[in-house]
């Protein structure tokens, strides 16, 4: 990746200050691979070694979370055997290096998680999390609440359980109906397995929160970092 300010990557790494950093390199007290600084006006990047005082910084990245409003048509893949556009194309150019926590399909819409941290990913897509992802979705044909209400039980297509999954009726629009679906697993292609065991055929579907996390009207392609607070009190 590009390099950045010394001072920056001690400061993160939570030994002093930026400030503080930029005196203490001038002082003598700080290592670049094994060599002594005299100034900061230097950049280094992941694999340089630092040391403060003869002890080496511990290198670990912050945790970081964006959310990312994700168009139709690009997989949540990091390289897809027949070439499709990928979500990770579609970033900016100044994201640093990220997985997604779980994924969308392809033709779905909606909120994506993405971080720096593959352990944070790997926890927060299982669906032990329990967090509860909120869908938008349109689907040909016709139901009433009543049908809705047994997936609050959960239904059994071809041997696999779907448990828990709550639906609202919010309008009929033609020839279709538009919902409101929850669910807590995740399980693959779970709305359009359970909305197909009711005759409803999804031809939209936009997610709209994930656990605490709001797309609220973040822009199509766009990604807005979580910071500070939030991400403390939510991770
Ligand atoms: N359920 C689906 O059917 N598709 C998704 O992308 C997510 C949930």
């Amino acid at each position: 990746g590009r390099g950045e300010r010394i001072a920056k990557v001690i400061a993160r790494a939570g030994v002093c200050s930026r400030r503080d950093a930029e005196r203490w390199i001038e002082d003598g007290r700080v290592t670049l691979n094994g060599k002594v600084l005299t100034t900061p006006a230097v950049t280094v990047t992941e694999s340089d070694t630092i040391t403060v005082d003869g002890n080496p910084l511990a290198t670990r990245e912050r945790t970081r979370l964006w959310l990312f409003h994700k168009p139709r048509g690009l997989v949540t893949t990091n390289r897809d055997p027949e070439g499709r556009p990928t979500v990770f194309e579609a970033l900016p150019r100044d994201m640093p290096r990220v997985l997604s926590i779980g994924r969308l399909d392809i033709n779905t819409e909606g909120l994506l998680l993405l971080t720096n941290d593959g352990g944070l990913a790997r926890v927060l897509e299982l669906p032990s999390t329990g967090w509860l992802r909120r869908y938008r979705v349109r689907a040909f044909g016709t139901i009433e609440q009543p049908q809705l209400d047994a997936l609050q039980q959960g239904v059994t297509i071809e041997g696999m359980i779907y448990g828990g999954v709550e639906a609202t009726l919010d309008r009929k629009q033609g020839q279709n109906v538009w919902l409101t679906v929850g669910l807590r697993e995740g399980k693959n292609r779970e709305v359009k397995r359970v909305l197909e065991h009711l005759g409803l055929s999804v031809n939209r579907l936009i997610r709209v929160s994930y656990g605490p996390f709001q797309l609220n009207d973040l822009p199509e392609g766009a990604v807005d970092e979580v910071r500070g607070r939030v991400l403390r009190d939510q991770l």
